[in-house]
């Protein structure tokens, strides 16, 4: 995607900051049309980059860069945090019964998203349903029937109807059992007065609690009205974006977002059910910026270190690279990272970790939540020191007395003993890299 090039291209014009330990105004206007260059190039809208490049140019010259800090870092922290700000947070998804609305133009992506979205409410243990009510695109109902069986989801939909209300009040009826209801509707090639008429009428007859619009990222300026339009017939809560996979530029997208006072809820970055990211600010900015580095990890680790008052050698990122991962080091890096924010994120951070590292990874590898991370503290602090020295060495009897001296219960204390082995796994993937590998991954890092 071509916000990709942000990040090479800012890298560059950071690069020649190197060494400078105070900015001068050039610098930063440097900075700055470098940024706006790759922003308009990606379609993102004029007055938006104005508006960004503004508040980077005013925080630049008017913060003092905290001592010990180089005036790259500076410019590279504000660049960041303007970025996160400018995508703005996640679309609020809780993971309860709920309904949710797909709109779009036909060939967004609707469709396909629906099943991927289903697919992954199924894979955080609620059980979905597709509805699909687009009676208009001939071959939506046996695409959307056969993306349903791949995602393993339930489906209703009928293709012998041509009254898509009809088809949404049976489809919630049919699928009672489901417990997110995803609704997908008929797109048209353009804003057709007839199309905003159905989806209203859709609409108020699912009443759904989340609204999304289906954007395919190489939709450029066109995504304003469109935003607009959707935003007047039923109010948008959030916006998918598809393609990201592609050439596609993402820009106009990040316009639609502004447009509707929406958030992105998810990526699609790919033609199967799987191929769906739950959309996270942090993580979204720190990969376009190509930040995937250990400086900015440790920087994270020394702000969240200060916080724990703990000492700067409990957790080396790049010790954890090395030697075993016990339950200890977990332990000690538990209460940091939960200062640092989700554990995706950090890892995201270090180099090879990131991107596609990742999505080879199970996606209850990363999914230790703070609530979580805080009942596997009181169960490891009723491990012995050899049990969290070596927790592989852990039986059946142990775990129970774990459970009892915890307050907890054994499938709880389990869990922590998976939680630490998938970890462990993951660094030594790692590990298990060649030299080659490992070259590759610092020449991209400093690229
Ligand atoms: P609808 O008309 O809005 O329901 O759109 P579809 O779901 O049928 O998607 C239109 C085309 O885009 C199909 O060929 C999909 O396979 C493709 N598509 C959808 N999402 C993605 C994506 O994230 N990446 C890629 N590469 N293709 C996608």
């Amino acid at each position: 995607m071509v916000l990709d090039d942000l990040g090479s291209s800012l890298r560059g014009t950071l690069d020649d900051l190197r060494g400078k330990s105070r900015l001068e105004e050039d610098d930063i206007q440097e900075v700055v049309k470098q940024i706006q260059r790759s922003l308009l190039e990606a379609d993102v809208e004029v007055d938006l980059v104005m508006e960004l490049s503004d508040s980077i140019k005013g925080r630049a010259l008017d913060e003092e860069p905290p001592g010990g800090t180089s005036a790259r870092d500076h410019v590279l922290k504000i660049v960041y945090e303007e970025l996160v700000e400018l995508v703005g947070d996640s679309t609020e998804l809780p993971l309860e019964s709920q309904t949710i609305l797909l709109a779009g133009l036909q060939g967004s992506g609707k469709t396909t998203t629906a099943a991927k979205m289903a697919w992954w409410f199924a894979k955080k243990g609620l059980r979905p349903a597709i509805i699909q009510t687009d009676t208009f695109r001939p071959g939506a109902y046996d695409q959307a029937k056969q993306m349903a069986g791949n995602a393993e989801v339930d489906f209703y939909g009928d293709p012998d109807s041509d009254d898509p209300v009809q088809i949404a009040r049976d489809g919630l009826e049919e699928t009672e059992q489901a417990e997110v209801h995803i609704v997908d509707t008929a797109g048209r090639h353009a804003l057709e007065e007839e199309l905003i008429a159905e989806i209203e009428e859709i609409d108020s007859v699912v009443d759904p609690d989340t609204r999304l619009l289906v954007l395919d990222a190489a939709i450029g300026q066109g995504a304003k009205e469109q935003a607009q339009r959707f935003e007047e017939a039923i109010g948008v809560e959030g916006v998918a974006i598809t393609k990201l996979d592609g050439t596609a530029k993402g820009g106009g997208a990040l316009t639609a977002v502004n447009e509707t006072d929406s958030s992105i809820a998810f990526l699609g970055t790919g033609e199967t059910v799987q191929d769906i990211e739950r959309f996270e600010p942090n993580s979204f900015i720190s990969r376009l910026l190509g930040m995937g580095d250990l400086k900015q990890l440790s920087e994270r680790v020394e702000r969240a270190m200060e916080e724990t008052g703990a000492e700067d050698d409990d957790w080396d990122p790049e010790s954890m690279l090395e030697g075993s991962f016990t339950l200890k080091d977990m332990q000690k890096q538990m209460e940091t990272m939960n200062k640092m924010g989700p554990l995706d994120q950090v890892m995201d951070m270090i180099p090879g970790m990131g991107g596609g590292m990742m999505d080879q990874l199970p996606d209850d590898a990363m999914d230790v939540t703070q609530e979580r991370m805080r009942e596997f503290n009181v169960i490891m602090d009723s491990m012995t020191d050899h049990e969290l020295e070596e927790p592989r060495s852990i039986s059946a009897s142990q775990v129970e007395r774990i459970a009892r001296g915890s307050g907890t219960n054994t499938e709880r204390v389990n869990e922590l003993l998976e939680q630490h082995k998938m970890m462990d796994r993951t660094l030594n993937q790692f590990q298990g890299m060649g030299d080659g590998d490992m070259q590759r991954m610092m020449k991209k890092m400093q690229d």
